[in-house]
């Protein structure tokens, strides 16, 4: 089991147990007292918040450290090694003491002594590098366990890059006594979410967000509510979205509310991938690994910015199925990895802009066969949007600014292309937005000229901040069918689960999730 413990780190003792006590109401299973945040450190005052917390049947871990490893004040080695003692006396589950201190005679002599008497708590020895990993975990922990057997080693280290992630997985993995290992930072988050997978004996969630006490820690409602703590197992199949940035992703929130609809055994974590190719190999070289070596359970992941096309030549590279269509269009945004580690890619983006437009006008995507379709814009969602119109046989004019880009992407495709200003004498019979002109800031600005919008028209907009552009506005009122870009978003979304699954996800419930956040203006 692995407990979810959430830090109290008020400045005086009355707010730390209202803190105690919200994060009992809020599901948290586990505090840490972490004293080190108090203005005033008095061992007597630790009797009161270690009942406090028994009293709301919370284990608890007491904790005072110094700043060197993390602390948030300074308090004398002394007056904190009294701290940790009392706690003992007072019956703390657990008292975390550094690694680095606890090798000082005095400090394991007095906690050692302190301890003896209590045979129900237990010491965690932690040990931290808040810039880099360490060079060997493994020993480290090997260290700890043989100074003190009973104790819990605690590593909690830098992760500078995600595959750093990799040794505490590793060792967790391995473990065959309890120990909490912890990789901070952006690209450590998914140690935190997947520690109950691969079994950390503690995680540390915030109770607000600016109660947090390590980079990277997320908060209790974050963990409980978006990624579903108390339903990952050590059997859960991990899927994930792959980028850079990606902690603003909505596909977290869209496929774990999908996973618990359809009561699918399954987390999905945003995976931070730095260093462009480099970094992207790298992390899918260690998930294949894992793969090949045993099974972690890694199963699938969307791509995003900037990984499409290196996920591409990953494939390419490995030798395994890529879907034509992706190829042609040079992104992969689907990853799908099976069992003994192979790596099929595929394209859902250009599904999910068919799917959109064609449920819109009620046909089958061979009924866009011989349609003049007006695409504007020449990068990277263009791309895949010709590369489905295209493949169908719709008679397709790229639109762009930049007049060599809208050529180059033409010769690809067989279609025409034209630039911006020829917009005026359009004729079609779909107009769509790729570019991100009326995206947010810039509500008011549309691509198109009001006055070549008819009723007969389908009006697809790609951007989806705001959900209603001014360019759907102008079509909706001269009475054109239109297409918001939260469709093919959310029909990329379905594309993807039945990749994965081989079912449709409870479409409801992608629907509600992406136009419950997209509503919000300032995203
Ligand atoms: P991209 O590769 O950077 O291409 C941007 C395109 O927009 C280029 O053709 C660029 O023209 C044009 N453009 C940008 N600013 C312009 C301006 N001020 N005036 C004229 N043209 C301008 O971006 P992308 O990945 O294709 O994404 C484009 C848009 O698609 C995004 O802004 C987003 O709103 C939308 N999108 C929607 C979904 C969805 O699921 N609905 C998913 C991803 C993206 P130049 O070639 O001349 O630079």
């Amino acid at each position: 089991m692995t407990y979810l413990a959430v830090p109290a780190c008020g400045h005086d003792v009355d707010s730390m147990a209202k803190q105690v006590q919200a994060a009992k109401q809020r599901g948290a299973e586990m505090v840490e007292l972490r004293l080190d945040y108090l203005d005033r450190l008095d061992p007597d005052s630790v009797g009161r918040l270690v009942r406090l917390s028994h009293g709301l049947d919370l284990p608890v871990i007491v904790t005072c450290r110094d700043i060197s490893e993390g602390g948030h004040r300074n308090y004398p080695p002394e007056l904190r090694l009294r701290v940790l003692c009392k706690a003992l006396q007072e019956g703390a589950d657990y008292v975390d003491c550094e690694w680095a201190n606890f090798q000082r005679p005095e400090v394991c002599k007095s906690l050692s002594e302190a301890i003896r008497d209590r045979p129900a708590s237990r010491l965690i020895l932690s040990a931290h590098d808040f810039e880099k990993p360490f060079t060997d975990p493994a020993d480290l922990i090997h260290e700890i366990r043989q100074a003190n057997p009973q104790a819990v080693p605690k590593l909690a280290f830098m992760a500078n890059h995600i595959n750093d992630c990799f040794a505490a997985i590793d060792l967790l993995s391995a473990r065959r006594t309890d120990m909490i290992l912890l990789c901070m930072g952006s690209a450590g988050v998914i140690s935190r979410i997947l520690a109950q997978k691969f079994g950390s004996f503690v995680t540390y969630v915030g109770l607000e967000e600016d109660s947090i006490t390590a980079p990277g820690q997320l908060t209790l409602e974050q963990m409980l509510c978006l990624y579903r703590f108390h339903a990952i197992r050590p059997d859960t199949e991990i899927y994930g979205v792959i980028g850079d940035p990606v902690a603003h992703s909505l596909s977290p929130a869209i496929f774990n509310a999908a996973f618990e609809a359809a009561g699918v055994n399954a987390v999905y974590v945003p995976v931070l991938v730095q260093e462009q190719r480099r970094g992207f190999t790298e992390f899918l070289d260690h998930v294949v690994q894992r793969e090949i070596d045993g099974g972690f359970g890694f199963r699938g992941f969307s791509v995003t910015i900037p990984h499409k096309a290196h996920a591409m030549e990953y494939v390419q590279d490995k030798g395994d199925y890529l879907e034509p269509l992706a190829g042609k269009i040079g992104a992969v945004n689907t990853l799908k990895v099976g069992y003994g580690g192979i790596v099929t890619g595929y394209n859902t983006d250009y599904a999910g802009a068919m799917d959109a437009l064609t449920t819109a006008m009620g046909i089958e995507r061979h009924g866009l066969h011989g349609k003049n379709v007006a695409v504007i814009g020449a990068g990277g969602v263009s791309r895949a949007v010709i590369a489905g119109l295209a493949d169908v046989g719709a008679k397709v004019t790229i639109y762009n600014r930049t007049l060599a880009k809208a050529e180059a992407l033409a010769g690809q495709f067989d279609t025409r292309y034209a630039p911006l200003d020829q917009l005026i004498n359009l004729k079609a019979d779909i107009i769509i937005n790729c570019t991100s002109i009326g995206m947010h800031p810039d509500v008011e600005t549309s691509s198109v000229p009001q006055q070549v919008l008819t009723d007969s028209m389908t009006v697809f907009d790609t951007v989806y901040n705001p959900l209603e552009t001014t360019f759907l506005k102008q079509a909706a009122s001269v009475g054109a069918r239109v297409v918001n870009g939260a469709e093919m978003f959310i029909r990329q979304a379905i594309a993807q689960y039945r990749l994965w699954f081989q079912a449709l996800p409870p479409e409801d419930i992608v629907r509600r999730t992406v136009y419950s956040n997209l509503s919000n203006p300032t995203l």
